[in-house]
């Protein structure tokens, strides 16, 4: 498989894009080679500059739930766009999306949409600070809220650390109020709440991590995060930016079996158009303004096309039927490629909750951070140019995860599992 016109277009780009790129995983300089430069997606295929057509399980990060280019979105987004695509003015569409959102999330009462994850997530932090008159932002190790300054630290060894940034750029005083505690590990989130419990303004978490491949929580680690928040009076706060209408048919609430006091939520919510929100009860968000003292604000925000991309959007997942079909698919893609790791003798595991998932080359479901860093990399390089070349498009990282769609279909499901099965017969042959 050639990629003459990526490669050309590649070093064009170069010229007047850093890096080629808008956002660097799309440089695959984990993976090595040339990013293969887009033209095309239908439903769950995308089709390259080269004219490759490419089974698509990155689905731009997650927001394609229902696949590209669906026939309902478009008509929406035309018939939207007619009457003009952005005001500065509120229209019917915000208070219809918020809606929307409160149906899947009970424990809402009050929305506020911004233009992106990172948006939501600063927003969300600087509300907690405002409710609780604290400083410290618990996060943790592995788990990405965003390019946020003060949100940008995974480091922090064994124990608990106050703040090392992880970008140029970055002050230490930003960073030096966000306290990094392993994923998973309950003794420190006592530990740390023992000792800094009425300095914690909130707890910060994706309840489903994604952004270290997928990590599934242990509920009684979350449970404990939960009690100590009440306890010290800090919030809980949900990012669910990525898992969000992922992990089921709403939000991770109800099988986690607790509630946050604050959910952040961007990607599926915007249908594919940029949008991001953050929502909590009243009483928390009435201290946003113009009704209470946190300021935030956007020219964009609550854009008409993205306000009905994802209400469209939604009103398509209401029913339940496109999650079951997600699921349907997704776990019979896992338990397939968990077929071909034992035909093959790989050593790798699948990680996966609902229709998000991550194959890990290592022999134990990794828990944490440090667990998915010790996985084997290189193999996972060859892995994801060896899946490319056979025309399945993965996300270019160990440290991402893969989505599936409503319109992934048994093709869709045979060729994936061949291609898996081709690649690690060859990979059994050249060891
Ligand atoms: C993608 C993501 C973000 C950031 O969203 P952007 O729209 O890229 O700014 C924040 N949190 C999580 C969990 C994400 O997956």
């Amino acid at each position: 498989m050639n990629h003459y016109q990526s490669e050309s277009l590649f070093n064009i780009a170069q010229q007047s894009l850093v890096g080629g790129v808008n956002s660097p995983v799309r440089a695959y300089k984990a993976v090595g080679g040339t990013p293969v430069f887009l033209k095309k997606g239908i439903g769950s295929h995308v089709v390259c500059e080269d004219n490759h057509d490419y089974i698509d399980y990155v689905l731009s990060y997650g927001p394609l739930i229902l696949g590209h280019a669906h026939p309902d979105i478009l008509e929406t987004l035309a018939k939207t766009m007619q009457a003009g695509t952005t005001f500065g003015a509120p229209t019917q569409l915000e208070t219809d999306l918020a809606e929307a959102i409160k149906s899947f999330y009970p424990y809402v009462e009050k929305v506020r949409f911004v233009s992106s994850g990172t948006e939501a997530s600063m927003s969300a932090i600087r509300v907690a600070r405002g409710v609780t008159k604290r400083s410290i932002v618990v996060k943790f190790k592995g788990c990405y809220h965003g390019h946020v300054d003060s949100l940008l630290v995974a480091a922090g060894s064994g124990s608990a650390t106050l703040g090392v940034a992880d970008s140029a750029g970055v002050l230490l005083d930003s960073v030096s109020h966000t306290a990094v505690l392993d994923y998973n590990n309950t003794q420190q989130v006592h530990d740390f709440f023992k000792d800094h419990g009425d300095d914690i303004a909130c707890v910060l978490m994706e309840p489903v991590a994604g952004n270290m491949g997928v990590i599934v929580p242990d509920l009684d680690f979350v449970a404990v995060c939960r009690q100590w928040c009440d306890k010290v009076g800090a919030l809980l706060v949900f990012d669910e930016v990525m898992c969000g209408f992922r992990t089921q048919r709403s939000g991770t609430h109800e099988w986690i079996g607790v509630e946050p006091d604050m959910v952040i939520l961007g990607k599926v919510i915007g249908g594919g158009l940029p949008c991001g929100a953050y929502a909590a009860k009243a009483a928390i968000m009435d201290y946003v303004a113009p009704l209470g003292p946190v300021y935030q604000a956007g020219t964009l925000s609550g854009n008409p096309l993205a306000m009905s991309a994802g209400l469209t959007t939604l009103r398509l997942l209401e029913d339940g039927t496109v999650f079951k079909a997600l699921d349907n698919y997704t776990s019979q893609l896992v338990s397939g490629i968990e077929n071909c790791i034992q035909a093959t003798d790989m050593s790798a595991v699948v990680s996966r909750k609902g229709s998000m998932f991550t194959l890990f080359f290592t022999d134990t479901l990794p828990q944490s951070f440090s667990a998915v860093q010790a996985c084997d990399q290189t193999l996972f390089k060859a892995f994801f140019h060896a899946m490319l070349n056979q025309g399945i498009f993965l996300p270019p990282s160990q440290y991402e995860a893969c989505f599936t769609s409503a319109l992934h279909d048994d093709n869709d499901l045979r060729k994936t599992l061949s291609s898996i099965e081709a690649v690690f017969s060859m990979f059994k042959k050249a060891s």
